[in-house]
């Protein structure tokens, strides 16, 4: 039996975008999606909306397993199959819902009463198993297991006749984290949850309008960045809006929630290049960095320089903001690029009884021995999830000879389940769980000589351009912004 490499670092279960008005909208839906491509690996998929001879609204989808340029593999694909100017799509990673499941792949489509209706979600709704219980019991048959498809559910039964009504009924009904994008017979609408969990960004491009999770979607179709979905609201699309410029915006509730961003989002999850939660990423993770350095130093040994290398690609940034802000306390102090990471091991399988030694490791990191040997050298990673990982890495870096080895950490221990989209092992399997949070033994069973985290403090100081309160960090607390439903803490983790 062989079975695949196991995912070290948290996963997030989506991208979406979303195009309304372009004539090659499947085609810049494709290339939004690549760009999104971090965002979530195991399967993808992007609907379109084009009218048929009759005048009818035709959806037209396409998606299967895999990334991006292994599900559209024929340029056919947008030419004859995904006509329209207006698209969907979305990558996933799932996190409820089985991840075998073809079924489970979005986005969905439906058609019912008022016609035809399509869904893409990033997030994870805390009350979807109640909801669905409910539903069943009145007759609903389910065709996945996702938690998306009760969106769904809840539209289509609305006995509203306004679509826009039906989704914010819908929303209303809903808790938990969604970024989404809609698609009816002729609108495109987007909308947030109340404490804006995950990102969501509107742009334009040329005459169309385009919603998805992060702006580096916009950047590799030379797409303009307007302004970020705010928490609660619901934005709509239509001819309308392309005619008059004027977006249209519905609050889903008539109170206003605390706003809880994803905090990992800006420590590891979205790429350094985007903007989201009104900042750049990169200039939040250079702080971190800073941050960490001011809080957890590493002095020189001898009169070597201390080198700083990063766990790429993640901490690359990270590592420049550490080591600037190292050199500003006056440490002799370099930053080296001391691992080479392959970025081609795909779906690369190991033997079993390879498992725990490096083989995992070494399929993915290289040193480069020359900048490490005899050295005091800094390694900087944004989190540690299991440490059977960090472990390996460790392993590897002592094999190139370095004095020492100081492991620092741009987040707090990972101590808590995330309800909210971002997949962590069971609390079991977490290794600041298993260590109660006792750093010197973490430290000892990774075999560094010193590991060092920020503690929740220094995290929220290191984002506080984006307002301290404003964020969710439930993960490294177990304080969670929200009430989760019981049953879905069971479903998704042993409690
Ligand atoms: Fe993000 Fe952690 Fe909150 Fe989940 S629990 S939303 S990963 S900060």
């Amino acid at each position: 039996m062989q079975f695949s490499i196991q995912r070290e670092k948290p996963t997030c279960n989506c991208g979406v975008f979303g195009i309304y008005g372009s004539q090659n909208a499947s085609l810049e839906t494709y290339y939004g999606l690549h760009a999104l491509q971090h965002r979530g690996q195991e399967a993808c998929g992007i609907v379109t909306k084009s009218t048929n001879q009759k005048n009818h609204e035709v959806f037209s989808v396409h998606k299967g397993e895999g990334l991006v340029t292994e599900v559209f593999v024929d340029q056919e694909i947008f030419q004859h199959k995904l006509k329209g100017d207006v698209a969907i799509g979305h990558n996933r990673y799932s996190t409820t819902g089985s991840a075998q499941s073809i079924k489970n792949i979005q986005p969905f489509i439906v058609n019912y009463r008022l016609g035809n209706l399509a869904v893409a979600h990033n997030g994870n709704l805390t009350n979807a198993r109640e909801i669905r219980e409910e539903l069943v019991n009145e007759g609903s048959i389910f065709q996945t297991t996702s938690d998306t498809e009760v969106i769904l559910h809840l539209i289509a039964r609305s006995k509203l006749n306004d679509q826009i009504d039906q989704i914010k009924e819908a929303l209303q009904k809903i808790e938990g984290a969604f970024s989404l994008v809609i698609m009816t017979d002729d609108k495109l609408v987007a909308a947030r949850d109340p404490n804006g969990f995950r990102p969501l960004v509107i742009g334009k491009l040329n005459n169309a309008f385009i919603v998805t999770s992060e702006t580096c979607a916009f950047d590799l179709i030379s797409a303009e960045f307007i302004r970020e979905v705010l928490p609660g609201e619901i934005v709509v699309i239509d001819d309308e809006v392309i005619q008059t410029r004027e977006i249209k915006s519905y609050n889903i509730h008539t109170s206003i929630a605390p706003q809880k961003h994803c905090i990992f989002e800006f420590i590891y999850f979205s790429r350094p290049d985007s903007f989201i939660f009104g900042h750049n990423v990169d200039k939040m993770r250079r702080r971190l960095g800073k941050v960490l350095a001011r809080n957890h130093p590493v002095y020189n040994e001898d009169d070597n320089k201390v080198i700083v290398i990063s766990v790429p690609d993640s901490s690359n940034t990270t590592a420049l903001g550490y080591q600037t802000e190292l050199e500003k306390l006056g440490v002799n102090c370099r930053l080296e690029i001391g691992l080479i990471r392959s970025h081609y091991i795909g779906r690369t399988f190991i033997q079993p009884g390879q498992a725990n030694r490096e083989i995992g490791v070494k399929i993915k990191f290289n040193t480069v021995k020359g900048v490490l040997e005899g050295r005091t050298v800094v390694l900087i990673d944004d989190s540690i999830v299991r440490g059977t990982t960090s472990k390996q890495l460790v392993k590897l870096i002592r094999d190139a000879n370095p004095k020492s080895i100081h492991l620092r950490i741009s987040s707090s221990p990972i101590t808590h389940p995330c309800y909210y989209g971002m997949d962590f092992p069971s609390k079991e399997e977490l290794i600041a769980h298993n260590y109660n949070s006792d750093i010197q033994e973490i430290g000892k069973y990774l075999g560094v000589d010193t590991l060092e985290y920020l503690t929740i403090d220094e995290m929220l100081e290191a984002v506080s351009e984006a307002g301290k309160d404003n964020f969710c960090y439930a993960c490294f607390s177990g304080k969670y912004p929200t009430v989760v439903d019981h049953k879905f803490k069971k479903e998704i983790y042993e409690i």
